[in-house]
């Protein structure tokens, strides 16, 4: 007889692992089945987000943040170091170490609340004949078939790949190698300007790579802000030294015994030859949905191969649901996760729900970047009537002393309601601030509500307050 099961959920990320976690909460008997293998070869929880995204991405350019500081901030202060070198290998074992916290810290989570945990690759066998659906699971010994009366879909995503262009994740690598570097390349290539991108390319730019990113689009960062992608922009071609070149067509790439030649276009049709120690593609992502047999059990894949999914991550199959990078949205962890919640919440017969229009999007970068809900260029394109307030934190008394001064925050809001309608910030913890901006939001709020808010002072938040002031014309510091 198979094991059967309230909920079944494939993928152990930031979405499936919540949402077992949460599930079991709820009084559910669950199963979490999971395929990942750390590079030790044993398998490790967590998924992108924790082996090779969010968690160790931030590792390092908290490191390479810290050189940087050490190296050209900290005189400024009045504090002077003689012989300040990298260690690269020490930098990447922190990471790792912080990884395999995380990672094990899950195994304990489930532990805890009595999800059974299975290692393997699940995919659909057919209806179960008493109901529910069988999945089997494909590990390192025979496979298993368990029956579950609900299955979560939760796959996530994988990199999408350059026609013509083999990641070996040494020379040529994709976000995996690129956060497993050995030592500072002395020459970095990067495919995409997008949050990969900056990020990868700010760490080994602060190391002391030089860093030159190819972007196809004319513009930069297209889901922010322009006026936000613009500031970033000056802020990484000029200070941090970036080289981006937008508007490039990547022609060939050839891999050598120890570089990789990159040819491309210019826009104006100027062809380039450029030679790196090691190049990095990081041009989107896509669902990860091969293998799982979805469609044979009647679950619906659009063209790009996400779930389809209704508002509530309903696939077309009843006890079938999908969340996080392997459905529509922006793919970002903590939007996985609130799906997570949101579907268990709906199995065990409470109102899951979660609001994509208040998902708050983070670039790590510094400066960094962060907003929730609609940019200028959305408001002026759907033809909304907004104010818009902005403050400057070289104003702030905080961020002079932080020594942080690049960068602002922009408040929109609606211009008869006053209702605010997104908030776009580039500066010092801009992920930090964005919270009161998505609470803000989900509250319905108006500018005028946290105009009359009271914010610490020195605090960067008070950026936040004056930026609400400056909606109806009345900053006090600018
Ligand atoms: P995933 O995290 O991709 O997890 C899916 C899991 O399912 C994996 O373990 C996979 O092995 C497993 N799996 C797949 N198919 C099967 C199968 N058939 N059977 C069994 N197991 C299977 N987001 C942020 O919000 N903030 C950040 O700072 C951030 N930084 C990032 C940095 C990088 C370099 C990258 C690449 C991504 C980053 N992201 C960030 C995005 C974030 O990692 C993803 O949005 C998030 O991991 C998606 O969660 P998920 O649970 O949907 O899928
Ligand atoms: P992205 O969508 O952010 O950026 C990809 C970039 O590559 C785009 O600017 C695109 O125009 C460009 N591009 C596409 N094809 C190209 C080509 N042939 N040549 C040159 N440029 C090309 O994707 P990403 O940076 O790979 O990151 C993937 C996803 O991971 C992101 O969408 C994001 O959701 C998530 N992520 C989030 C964070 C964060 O929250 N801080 C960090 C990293 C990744």
């Amino acid at each position: 007889m198979p094991k059967t099961f309230d909920v079944a959920v494939i993928g152990a990320g930031p979405g499936g692992y919540v949402a077992a976690i949460r599930a079991a909460q709820l009084g559910l008997k669950t199963v979490c089945i999971d395929a990942w293998k750390n590079p030790a070869g044993k398998p490790s929880l967590g998924g992108t987000c924790l082996n090779v995204g969010c968690i160790p991405s931030k590792a390092l350019l908290e490191s390479s943040e810290n050189y940087e500081r050490a190296l050209h901030k900290f005189a400024d202060h009045g504090i002077g170091l003689k012989g300040v070198s990298i260690d690269v290998p020490k930098m990447q074992a922190r990471k790792t170490k912080i990884v395999n916290t995380f990672t094990t810290g899950i195994a304990l989570l489930f532990k805890k609340n009595r999800v059974e945990s299975l290692h393997g690759f699940g995919r659909f066998a057919g209806a179960a004949p008493d109901g529910g659906w069988q999945v089997e699971v494909t590990g390192d010994g025979p496979s298993e078939t368990i029956v579950a009366r609900n299955v979560i879909v939760a796959t996530g995503s994988v990199p999408r790949q350059l026609p013509g262009v083999a990641i070996d994740n040494a020379l040529v690598c994709d976000n995996v190698g690129a956060l497993s570097f050995d030592s500072v390349p002395r020459r970095l290539g990067i495919i995409g300007a997008g949050v990969i991108g900056v990020e990868m390319g700010s760490v080994w730019k602060r190391l002391g790579a030089e860093v030159t990113i190819l972007e196809a689009m004319p513009t930069f960062l297209a889901a922010a802000d322009e006026q936000i992608a613009k500031e970033a922009f000056r802020a990484f071609t000029g200070p941090l030294g970036l080289i981006i070149h937008t508007g490039a067509k990547v022609l060939s790439v050839t891999t050598g015994e120890k570089s990789v030649l990159v040819e491309y276009e210019e826009r104006e049709g100027t062809r380039h030859r450029d030679e790196f120690d090691r190049l990095v593609v990081a041009i989107g992502r896509t669902p990860n949905t091969a293998g799982l047999n979805a469609e044979s059990v009647g679950v619906k894949l659009d063209g790009r191969g996400y779930v389809e999914v209704d508002a509530q991550c309903r696939t077309s199959m009843p006890g079938i649901y999908a969340i996080g990078d392997a459905v529509r949205g922006p793919m970002l962890a903590h939007k996985s996760s609130e799906e997570g919640v949101a579907v268990a919440e709906t199995i065990a017969g409470h109102h899951g729900h979660v609001n994509l229009d208040t998902i708050p999007w983070v670039v790590y970068t510094a400066p960094e970047i962060a907003w929730v809900g609609k940019t200028e260029q959305e408001l002026k394109a759907a033809g909304v009537a907004y104010r818009a307030g902005q403050f400057p934190f070289i104003a702030s008394g905080r961020a002079r002393a932080l020594g942080e001064t690049a960068g602002f925050v922009k408040m929109l809001a609606d211009a008869e309601t006053d209702r605010i309608l997104g908030v776009h910030i580039i500066g010092p913890f801009a992920s930090e601030l964005i919270s009161e901006a998505v609470v803000a939001l989900e509250f319905s709020a108006t500018a005028e509500d946290i105009a009359r808010i009271v914010h610490a002072h020195p605090s960067l938040s008070e950026a936040m307050h004056e930026a609400a002031l400056g909606v109806h014309k009345r900053s006090l510091h600018i």
